[in-house]
């Protein structure tokens, strides 16, 4: 573990030991060093009288064409991870994508676990640069390639480019992830539920499964939601996933398993989340 990673593990090992106390100086600097904020926990709180909850979300969009082969490496891994673990996986899925790769995108709607399948934009377009118009439109044509039965409920904006918040509630969204990191419960903001993440993986994470773990359970100390986020192709080191699964999914994933396995966690989804926020507020 290097200086760094270490740093932030100790300082995230103060907030687990002060459980839901406020948390103290050492703590609250070293998260803002992290640029992380600490957020209210949900005390009474998710499903099955866990305290915690964690969610994966993941952003299955391909931008650039050589990473075509990563999506669909990174997709196979996901979806494997997912059934081996019994962890739902929420997909922001980018309507174009989905039509260009039909192979990946089909094998998610084909998962012996549910996946929750949200929305991305059909072509990855900016909510700040946008009319309300063109956002509607562009986002109803992403949900006809998805073809699900029922409208998606999650949105993530692309490059977190906020904005619509009134449209998305309109066509049905009630949960988004907001760009902010923050250890702690759902809030609504516009109309819906952001679930706001803690940790994003790519290659920069090789080494710091240890420290994932110190954020999952600082997260069930807490009582806030784990909510970790990637891309399929964001796990791929030189054309090649098996790496970043070996070495950092899978032992985050099933440190997630475990904790649920114990009853500390629940194993969630993004709408799941807003849904059960939404009833209970
Ligand atoms: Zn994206």
């Amino acid at each position: 573990m290097n200086v760094k990673r270490g740093a932030k593990a100790v300082a995230l090992g103060f907030v687990v030991s002060r459980g839901s106390a406020k948390p103290d100086a050492i703590s609250t600097t070293a998260l803002r060093m992290m640029k992380i904020g600490l957020g209210r926990g949900l005390e009474s709180g998710y499903e099955k009288r866990t305290k915690a909850a964690a969610c994966i979300s993941v952003d299955f969009d391909v931008t650039r064409e050589e990473r075509y082969p990563w999506n669909r490496k990174g997709t196979a891994a996901l979806i494997r991870l997912s059934e081996a673990h019994g962890i739902p996986l929420t997909w922001a899925v980018c309507g174009k994508t989905a039509e260009e790769d039909p192979k990946a995108y089909e094998s998610i709607l084909a998962s012996t676990v549910k996946q929750e399948i949200g929305v991305h934009t059909y072509s990855h377009i900016y909510a700040d640069n946008t009319t309300e118009e063109e956002y509607e439109r562009d986002i109803e044509r992403c949900i006809e390639v998805l073809g699900v039965s029922s409208r998606p409920i999650s949105f993530v904006f692309p490059k977190n480019r906020e904005g619509h918040f009134g449209l998305l509630r309109r066509l049905g969204f009630k949960s988004y992830r907001g760009a902010h990191r923050v250890i702690g419960a759902p809030v609504v903001n516009g109309g819906l539920w952001n679930i706001r993440p803690v940790y994003y993986v790519d290659p920069k994470s090789l080494h710091a499964a240890g420290l994932i773990k110190r954020f999952i359970d600082a997260c069930i100390a807490r009582s806030g939601v784990f909510h970790l986020w990637t891309h399929p192709w964001s796990l791929s080191i030189n054309g090649d996933v098996d790496k970043m699964v070996s070495e950092v999914m899978e032992p985050v994933l099933s440190h997630l398993e475990e904790k649920n396995k114990a009853g500390v966690l629940s194993l969630s989804t993004m709408g799941r989340l807003s849904n059960f926020m939404e009833a209970t507020a």
